[in-house]
């Protein structure tokens, strides 16, 4: 039986495609983004997460250091909790913990919460089916995204034969960093692709992601040329790819693939995410820059519409 990790179901999308979507989060990535807003969809297998701030601290609980069998979890740093008592929390050793799981078995107040979960084929279009009636009535579907869905093209392609079955709309949120062997399969069951284009220079798209873009343009073309529709996606940060030169050439490049994009969707950084990487117990992302002002936002939408795109900022 196929499964697919997923860290998150989010219900009542309305950014991820037309309608209200049922957005699916698929766990694992080949990219390393630099800024990336979900780092907890970067690694394949489940992880252990701490949120600090629902910690109760070790002198009213401490149950997660019991049962960690593993010696990961000690006393950590001493804070004042919300209702002004001082309390020890605890830290996590991240080179001991195996992320078995057993300190989030034993954190009745959730501070430690595992983030993963194993989804058939079955029981995801079964959760799927749930929202028909929000689909229909708003003209919308299921949208898997990530993580990378293309890293797991077996899942993806079922998944997708059987909400196609369904009647259901489906669009697919990639990074578009995968064999063409693995994206034509999927285009009859397909009905948009959300792509990300971060970066026109593809040195710079190394160093923001580890990989080149040669393979993301050249994938971008052939679902183009394949019938294939897309809203492109990009994310727009200061000082990485925000400059005039940038968009001119993501402009033509896009505009060169004709009617197949829809629309272009222009995502303003931001910092939300950063917690996150503190949740894994990780520094936080190499790259920050400042939120780009919407003087800047609405320059950028206007320079492509200047190519008779049709550009939303998210
Ligand atoms: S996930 Fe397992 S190994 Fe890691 S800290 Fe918790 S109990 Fe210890
Ligand atoms: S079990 Fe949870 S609430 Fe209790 S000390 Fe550990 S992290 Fe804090």
């Amino acid at each position: 039986m196929i499964t697919a990790k997923f860290y998150d179901i989010q219900g009542f999308s309305v950014h991820d495609g037309p309608g209200i979507r049922l957005t699916c989060f698929m766990k694992g990535c080949p990219l390393r983004c630099a800024w990336c807003h979900s780092p907890e969809s970067q690694a394949f297998p489940t992880e252990l997460n701490f949120m600090e701030v629902k910690c109760v601290g070790v002198e009213a609980c401490g149950r997660c250091l019991d049962a960690c069998p593993n010696g990961a979890i000690a006393k950590g740093a001493a804070k004042t909790s919300p209702k002004g008592e001082e309390i020890t929390l605890i830290s996590v050793d991240r080179d001991k913990c195996t992320d078995c799981g057993a300190c989030a078995d034993a954190c009745y107040a959730k501070a430690l919460y595992m983030c993963g979960t194993d989804w058939t084929v079955d029981d995801l279009l079964e959760r799927i089916l749930r929202e028909r009636p929000f689909f229909e009535s708003s003209g919308g579907g299921v949208t898997f995204s990530g993580g990378e869905v293309l890293s797991q093209p077996e899942f993806l392609l079922e998944i997708l034969k059987r909400c196609k079955n369904e009647n259901i709309h489906t669009a697919v949120d990639t990074t578009g960093f995968a064999p063409w062997s693995v994206i034509e399969p999927i285009l009859p069951y397909t009905d948009l692709f959300l792509y990300d284009l971060k970066n026109i220079d593809s040195d710079l798209h190394k160093a923001g992601t580890g990989v080149p873009n040669e393979l993301i343009l050249e994938n971008a073309r052939k679902i183009a040329d394949a019938g294939g529709k897309m809203m492109i996606r990009i994310p727009t940060m200061p000082g990485y790819n925000d400059s005039v030169e940038a968009f001119d050439k993501l402009g033509a490049f896009i505009k060169s693939l004709g009617n197949a994009v829809e629309t272009v969707q222009l995502l303003p950084y931001h910092t939300l995410g950063k917690v996150k990487w503190e949740r894994l117990g990780r520094a936080a992302p190499p790259f920050e820059t400042e939120a780009p002002s919407d003087e800047l936002m609405n320059a950028r939408k206007t320079q492509l519409e200047g190519f008779g795109l049709n550009v939303i900022i998210h």
